[in-house]
């Protein structure tokens, strides 16, 4: 465990480094990173790491598609820019963190089975907003099914479902190819990992739609009247909260949403257990 702590430690110093010098993460982030990885690679296993590892890289790959044309619409409806700070990351990798610590404790399928549906749900709801931006139809919202401008939370599209999709099944694919590979420190690799994450990941993300078209803080920039999940609006305008409750950002829905997904991932791998 000390060696796989300390390779953990190498291996997250130099992803979260290449990271922050690709302005994927901030110097936060890159901490948080370090954490992530020393901490699951250490007490979960070699496949624990590189599931996170993979949201990461796709995650930043995919950001960095159609930059042009999802700029328009992420400055002005999205809480950040691209550069990921502490909180987010720990927002999409606390869960995955938090069950590796248990795994160290009482190693059991169970906590592999929440970090699988948490890192599933984190890469299926990237993939989808990623993605989803691009689309060229208007997205709806889960909860009237009215159709609303793109980047809007809580909407959802064709291609960003399709996206959530292939996103949680790369998860539950390379779960099994991991342990298959001898890399998942006493778990072997099952096809229940296949579906557990992939159901997982899809009912997480669509845990965020509904939260995001519910709950979610929104913003209104009173000047250019229109609604963001920013303090400052893009015209420098300072925001006011408009709906939803005002300490439940997107870091708070990401956390819940990873947690929701990892829910519905252990109940399948009880079922199959
Ligand atoms: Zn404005």
């Amino acid at each position: 465990m000390l060696l796989r702590l300390l390779a953990g430690f190498g291996l997250s110093l130099l992803v979260g480094g290449l990271g922050y010098w690709r302005r994927s993460l901030s110097l936060s982030g890159w901490l948080g990173a370090v954490l992530i990885g020393t901490l699951t690679v250490g007490c979960g296993s070699w496949a624990w790491g590189w599931l996170i590892i993979l949201f990461f890289a796709s995650s930043s790959l995919l950001s960095k598609v159609g930059k042009r044309r999802k700029a328009a619409v992420a400055l002005d409806k999205f809480s950040k820019d691209d550069r990921r700070d502490l909180w987010q990351a720990m927002a999409n990798g606390g869960i995955p963190l938090i069950t590796a610590l248990g795994y160290a404790w009482q190693p059991h399928f169970a906590w592999w089975a929440l970090a699988l549906g948490a890192t599933a749900t984190a890469t299926a709801d990237t993939w989808a907003t990623e993605i989803g931006t691009l689309s060229k139809g208007r997205p709806f919202m889960l909860t009237t099914f009215k159709q609303v401008e793109r980047g809007r939370s809580g909407a959802i599209s064709g291609l960003g479902m399709a996206a959530t999709s292939l996103g949680a099944l790369l998860i539950g694919l390379s779960a099994w190819g991991l342990t298959s590979l001898g890399l998942g420190n006493g778990q072997e690799p099952q096809v229940w990992f296949v579906v557990a994450a992939t159901i997982g990941g899809i009912a997480g993300s669509l845990a965020d739609s509904l939260l995001g078209a519910t709950v979610q803080q929104m913003r209104w920039c009173d000047h250019c009247a229109s609604e963001t999940e920013r303090t400052i609006h893009k015209c420098g305008n300072q925001t006011r909260h408009y709906r939803g409750l005002a300490w439940l950002n997107n870091d708070w829905v990401n956390l819940i949403s990873t947690g929701a997904g990892a829910l519905v991932a252990l109940l399948i791998a009880v079922l199959a257990n």
